[in-house]
C-alpha cells in the first residue's frame, strides 16, 4: 500500500531533491536538531491529556514560558467549548490517481493507481455543518507557504473523510460540511495565537483537489527526482533552511 504524508509531500514540495534525499534515498538528516521536536511531542501529549479530560503538567508550570503556552492554548480552544472535540485524530484517505506516464516517449498512460494519504490532526471541533481545525505549533520558523500548503492539504483530506469523522453525518438528517476552517495556532511566548487560517468551501474544493492531484502526480511518476528546485521563501532559496544543505551541491553554494 503507497501510503503518504503530509510532511513527504512538503518537501516534495519545497525541493523535489530534498525529497529524493530523505525519502528515496532516506540518507540521515545531518547535525538535526533534536530537542526542538522532541519539546513539541511532549507538549503536543500534554494537549491531548487535557482533551482526554485530565489536567496536564503544563497547566501548573510557573515558567513563563510554559504559561504563556498553556493560556494562549486555552484562549485558542475557548471559542468551541461544548463542540463535539477530536484529539490526534488520524485518517487515512484513498485517491485514484490516473495518467501517471507524463513524458511523451510513454504513449499509455498507466492505469489510475491508489494512493493513500495519511494525516493526524492535533485538534478537531465539530458543530452542525461546520467543522474547525486546530494545528498547534511549538515553534516559529515554518515559512507562511509552508503553514498555508499544510492547512490546506488537512482540509483538503477531511473535506474527502468526512464519513469518517462526524457520527451525526451518519444519521438520515444529516448535512455534510459546507465548510471545513482551518488554523494554525502559535504556542510560543514571544508569538501566540493563530498565524495563518485557510477555509475550505465547496466553490474552493475544485481548485484545491486539481492543484494536490498535479502535485501528487508529479511526485509518484516515473523519473528522477533529484532535480534541485529549491522554493524561494521570503525572498531566498528553500536551500538556506534546508538540512541536507552542506550534504547538496546546490545548498553548498548558498552555504555562508
Ligand atoms: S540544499 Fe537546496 S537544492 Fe539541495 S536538497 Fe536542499 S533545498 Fe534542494
Amino acid at each position: 500500500m503507497e501510503r503518504l504524508s503530509f510532511s513527504a509531500l512538503a518537501d516534495f514540495w519545497a525541493c523535489p531533491r530534498l525529497y529524493h534525499y530523505r525519502h528515496e534515498l532516506e540518507l540521515p538528516v545531518p547535525a538535526r536538531d533534536r530537542s526542538a521536536r522532541r519539546e513539541g511531542t511532549q507538549l503536543h501529549e500534554q494537549l491531548h491529556l487535557h482533551a482526554l479530560g485530565h489536567t496536564p503538567p503544563l497547566a501548573h508550570s510557573t515558567e513563563p514560558e510554559q504559561a504563556a503556552r498553556w493560556q494562549a492554548y486555552l484562549q485558542a480552544i475557548a471559542p468551541y467549548q461544548g463542540w463535539e472535540s477530536h484529539s490526534e485524530w488520524a485518517c487515512l484517505v484513498p485517491l485514484k490517481l490516473s495518467g501517471l506516464n507524463t513524458q511523451a516517449s510513454e504513449p499509455a498512460p498507466e492505469p489510475a493507481k491508489t494512493l493513500w494519504l495519511y494525516g493526524r490532526i492535533d485538534r478537531l471541533y465539530v458543530k452542525a455543518d461546520r467543522l474547525v481545525l486546530l494545528d498547534f505549533k511549538t515553534g516559529k520558523g515554518t515559512p507562511l507557504k509552508l503553514l498555508e500548503l499544510q492547512l490546506d492539504f488537512y482540509a483538503w483530506l477531511l473535506w474527502q473523510a468526512q464519513s469518517q469523522l462526524a457520527p451525526h453525518q451518519q444519521t438520515p438528517s444529516a448535512q455534510p460540511f459546507t465548510q471545513i476552517q482551518a488554523q494554525a495556532i502559535c504556542l510560543t511566548e514571544e508569538l501566540s495565537g493563530p498565524i495563518c487560517e485557510r477555509t475550505l468551501t465547496a466553490e474552493k474544493l475544485p481548485e484545491l483537489s486539481s492543484r494536490f492531484e498535479s502535485l501528487l502526480t508529479s511526485l509518484l511518476s516515473p523519473g528522477p527526482h533529484d532535480v534541485p528546485e529549491p522554493r524561494s521563501v521570503n525572498g531566498k532559496p528553500w536551500c538556506t533552511m534546508c538540512e541536507y544543505q552542506r550534504l547538496c551541491p546546490e545548498g553548498s553554494y548558498h552555504a555562508e
